[in-house]
């Protein structure tokens, strides 16, 4: 049987617990599909389940692990009548209202709901490499902002030659010793004035032609073992941290050809939360790739809920 609900949430992360906490407290009863366990985290709850340590979400001075901080944006959301739930929706109907979501491969709906707030957040692309998923968050990072203040007077790597390689290599010459960029190529693809600001950069270097074949390290990073494309050599590069910046992917999948998206493939969202289709909010990192941060997330997921709660009282007035 289908369950009819004014407001369903997708995606656990702080945008989606943020939006389940403001429109629980204005008894909009909302359900929120959490997603599944994944590869490398056995709780729903986004990329913050693979953070250790966040030291810049703002009212935790001594900082939070990333677990705990969800584990209490759920609590928070549940408190005031959220229904979490470990789901994951299979399939999303936006083309008629209620909008319509199947949860299994049944023919019939599981949940009809007014609004849905998609809050599925991104993935970082990762090297698939041996070592990199067991050492991440021991060494291996994909968020130089969250993590580099750990590592401080280290000799690290960055791993990518792009924008998001070098604003976090430039980015990390605050806190380490030495950068080096690893690129799998000779030639870089960020915009020339990155290239020319990390060139500059006296703590910044580059290792070209690189490839990495393993994160090195049993409790820790302890370096990297990469083989020159051009020669084949193989060697080890010593170092203590590496950050792995070869791009984003949102996890836009299920309203692929439903709702207007970037060419990158992120939600295009206008007036805070408002997707092409009436009624479709989105939050978070499916919607931002530009400060992809826990507080700009749970922003967003607070302006998705009243964006939502406006446009369903709105709705009901006719
Ligand atoms: P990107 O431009 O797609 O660059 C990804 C880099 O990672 C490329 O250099 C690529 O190598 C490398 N790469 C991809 N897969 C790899 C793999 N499996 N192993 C090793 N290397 C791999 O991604 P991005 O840097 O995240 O940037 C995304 C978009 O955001 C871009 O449009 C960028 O301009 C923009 N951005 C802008 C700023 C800024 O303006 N401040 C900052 C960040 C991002 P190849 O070059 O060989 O393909």
């Amino acid at each position: 049987m289908t369950e009819h609900t004014a407001v369903l949430i997708i995606g656990s992360g702080p945008a989606g617990l943020t939006a389940a906490v403001y429109t629980a407290r204005a008894q909009l009863a909302p359900i929120v599909i959490q997603g599944e366990p994944s590869s490398t985290s056995d709780q729903p709850g986004g990329q913050l389940m693979l953070t250790t340590d966040i030291e810049n979400f703002p009212g935790f001075p001594d900082g939070i692990g990333g677990p705990e901080l969800m584990a209490n944006m759920q609590a928070q959301a549940e408190r005031f009548g959220a229904d979490l739930r470990i789901d994951k929706v299979q399939r999303l109907d936006t083309s008629q209202r209620p909008f319509r979501a199947w949860l299994s491969g049944d023919e019939e709906p599981s949940i009809s709901a007014d609004a849905v707030i998609l809050a599925t957040g991104a993935r970082s692309l990762m090297l698939d490499v041996p070592g990199e998923s067991r050492l991440l968050s021991h060494g291996v990072s994909t968020c130089a902002t969250c993590d580099g203040f750990f590592f401080r007077g280290q000799d690290i790597a960055v791993i990518g030659g792009g924008d998001s390689a070098l604003e976090e290599a430039i980015f990390l010459t605050r806190f380490a010793s030495s950068v080096t960029v690893v690129h799998r190529r000779d030639s870089l693809r960020a915009s020339k004035i990155m290239q020319e600001r990390a060139v500059a950069n006296e703590k910044i270097r580059f290792a070209w032609n690189t490839q990495v074949l393993e994160v090195l390290g049993q409790d820790r990073v302890s370096g990297l073992r990469v083989r020159d494309t051009v020669s084949g050599a193989e060697r080890q590069l010593d170092v203590s941290g590496v950050f792995v910046a070869i791009g984003h992917v949102p996890n836009s999948d299920l309203v692929s050809g439903q709702v207007e998206l970037l060419d990158t493939g992120y939600v295009s969202t206008t007036m805070g939360s408002f997707t092409s289709v009436e009624g479709l909010f989105a939050a978070g990192d499916v919607q931002d790739h530009h400060y992809r941060q826990a507080v700009t997330s749970a922003g967003s997921g607070c302006m998705a809920a009243i964006d939502a709660e406006r446009w369903l009282e709105a709705q009901r007035h006719g």
